[in-house]
């Protein structure tokens, strides 16, 4: 998604990325508008297209800016001609709060939110500036009335994305809702069929209205955003799977209880030697039964060719982080990429029990993906 967007600038510290395909729809509305009549009306239809853009970006930031408030960061929002999507930074989200739904329904309801409170607000200042346009007239949104189609281009927007159709913001309610007495797979579960339905329903209804010749493009609108929605409500599925599998996982369910390590006083020689025999990248180094230290394999071969032989001393990295048995795979990630490390020793009572390498995470990570799914087939 993100290989196929550019940047537009920053809005609070928010990074914001337009996707490609957006200009396409930058390209239909010029040519309809400036095909049928002016200059003028093209440049028209395109405020239109930025109030609406305008509209998704404002709604984006509502989600963003109260999830960065509730300690889940956001890496930024891009812009889909169907609208936007913000993405967050679960990696560096502080730790669940107790009560984790009420955090994710005030993140769902902030957009929606956001675009209600526009629409009131401008449909009240445009009764009050000018009183002669009516905010009823057809069509809603149109090029030549400008401050109705605020009015319409919020109200559609806030409650659109309230339907409960999961990964919708209203289906990410219902989410929340379940989550209370499920865990979050299973509520995951239930909302993705919900919004399965809604999907399926919005792709059939789209086939019927698009069958005739007046309401075509609704029709055919109506069924891009169904297929949208039922891809994504999959592929959400399925990430938060990898997630609850990182919050549950012990480290001492995956970590590599048989590993050599090495000693500060082996030449880097002795050390590569020792290295041959086994398929760790990683190599804790240990003084008597003290973790002093972290070296690779491939520093050690680099170490050897830029200098010649050494001490492992010389080249280990020291500044390293170890985690307890019971911490969890995601904790050990955090460390990881806080560090950019690629292993972590893991102690019980100060004791050296194992290692985790990022290389035996992935490993692991695919295998209890796998087991869960048959364990969960198996009983339902
Ligand atoms: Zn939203």
């Amino acid at each position: 998604m993100r290989s196929w967007s550019i940047p537009l600038g920053r809005l609070f510290g928010i990074e914001i990325r337009v996707h490609l395909t957006f200009f396409f729809l930058l390209v239909f509305v010029w040519s309809a508008e400036a095909a049928t009549q002016n200059a003028t009306a093209a440049l028209r239809g395109l405020a239109l297209v930025g109030i609406v853009f305008g509209s998704v970006v404002l709604h984006e930031l509502g989600h963003a800016l109260v999830a960065r408030g509730s300690g889940v960061p956001a890496k930024g929002i891009i812009l889909l001609p169907i609208g936007g999507i913000t993405i967050l930074d679960e990696a560096h989200a502080a730790p669940d709060p107790v009560n984790a739904w009420k955090r994710d329904i005030r993140i769902a309801a902030a957009g929606p939110l956001v675009n209600l409170v526009l629409a009131g607000f401008s449909a009240l200042v445009l009764a009050s500036t000018m009183p002669h346009v009516s905010l009823t007239a057809k069509p809603l949104l149109y090029s030549g009335a400008l401050m109705r189609s605020i009015v319409w281009a919020n109200l559609y927007l806030g409650l659109f994305n309230l339907l409960p159709a999961y990964p919708m913001d209203g289906g990410r309610v219902l989410r929340a809702l379940f989550s209370r007495r499920d865990d979050m797979v299973r509520a995951t579960h239930r909302a993705v069929r919900i919004g399965h339905v809604f999907s399926i329903l919005m792709i059939m209804v789209g086939m019927l209205i698009s069958s005739r010749a007046e309401t075509r493009w609704d029709g055919y609108w109506l069924m891009m955003i169904g297929f949208f929605l039922f891809a994504g409500a999959q592929l959400e599925e399925r990430s938060t799977v990898f997630h609850s599998v990182l919050q549950s996982v012990r480290l001492e369910e995956v970590m590599l209880t048989d590993f050599a390590t090495l000693s500060p006083a082996d030449t880097l020689e002795d050390a590569l030697e020792k290295a041959v025999h086994t398929l760790q990248d990683d190599f804790p180094v240990v003084r008597g039964s003290d973790m002093v230290g972290v070296v690779s394999r491939q520093k050690l071969l680099e170490a050897l060719r830029s200098e010649g032989n050494g001490y492992v001393q010389a080249v280990m990295n020291r500044i390293f982080d170890v985690a307890a048995k019971q911490e969890s795979l995601a904790s050990a990630f955090r460390k990881l990429s806080a560090r950019n490390l690629s292993i972590i020793p893991v102690v019980d009572e100060q004791h050296l029990v194992g290692i985790v390498t990022l290389q035996n995470l992935m490993h692991s990570m695919a295998l209890l993906a796998e087991s869960r799914k048959l364990r969960r087939e198996a009983l339902e």
